[in-house]
């Protein structure tokens, strides 16, 4: 299984860091989020929007979504006008919603598949488990189960239910908006997830604000020193081979 950080960033913009986006490849290609950037990344990495059988979604926030339509169109004008999405529920309200307001994408047929917390499914052979996150919005983390496991936050508090989700997984992408020291709701920070989070092999940190800017390397030794499990700082177009 290979992992790729399209975006590492939020929702404010940084130079270098396009907004939440995670491409999961093993048999087939699935995206994790898609924010305004990954589109841009995909071209980077030479990956056809063709290529990407499904988009999951976390949640909603557009630092998580505004690239997905943009993804449809550029299928459409490649010949594949058809686009298969999970999501948490008022995904398919809401991307239905956008669609109606650009007649020329209303071929486009989008396949919409709406998720609760606790439940597996199947997306391109992926076996996949969901689980609530503690954000400001309905939200949902994912456990993806391939030829290895790797679990994504989404946006979320520290919270146990995610450990519990993550146990045994190869690789944690957990989401760490702000250093420590910043009153912080909805988010995480370095200490509330090292305090909090155990039993994975490792963890990549990711959906940075630019009051992390400088401190990423910090944040990680923090987790780390905390929870015992290696710990990084993701950046856009970091890749990992997970066996
Ligand atoms: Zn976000
Ligand atoms: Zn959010």
């Amino acid at each position: 299984m290979e992992i790729t950080l399209l975006g590492t960033g939020a929702g404010i913009p940084q130079a270098d860091r396009a907004q939440s986006s995670l491409l999961i490849s093993d048999e087939e290609v699935l995206l994790i989020d898609c924010g305004a950037g990954a589109l841009l990344r995909l071209g980077e990495i030479g990956l056809s929007p063709l290529e990407v059988d499904a988009v999951v979604l976390t949640h909603l926030h557009l630092d998580h979504v505004a690239d997905l339509l943009p993804l449809a169109k550029a299928r459409y004008l490649l010949g594949e006008p058809w686009l298969r999405v999970w999501g948490p529920v008022g995904t398919e309200r809401w991307l239905l919603s956008l669609q109606s307001l650009y007649p020329y994408l209303h071929s486009i047929k989008l396949e919409v598949s709406e998720i609760d917390a606790g439940c597996r499914f199947e997306v391109c052979g992926f076996d996949m488990l969901s689980a609530s996150a503690a954000h400001s919005v309905p939200a949902l983390c994912y456990r993806v189960e391939g030829s290895s496991t790797v679990t994504c936050s989404g946006d979320t508090e520290p919270t146990e239910r995610l450990s519990e989700l993550a146990s045994g997984s190869d690789l944690l992408v957990h989401e760490c908006s702000f250093p420590d020291g910043f009153d912080v709701t909805n988010h995480t920070t370095p200490t509330g997830l090292g305090n909090t989070i155990r039993g994975v092999k490792e963890i990549l940190l990711t959906h940075f604000y630019p009051q992390c800017r400088g401190l990423e390397e910090d944040m990680a030794r923090t987790v780390e020193r905390l929870s015992g499990i290696r710990t990084r700082p993701g950046r856009d177009l970091m890749g990992i081979s997970l066996s």
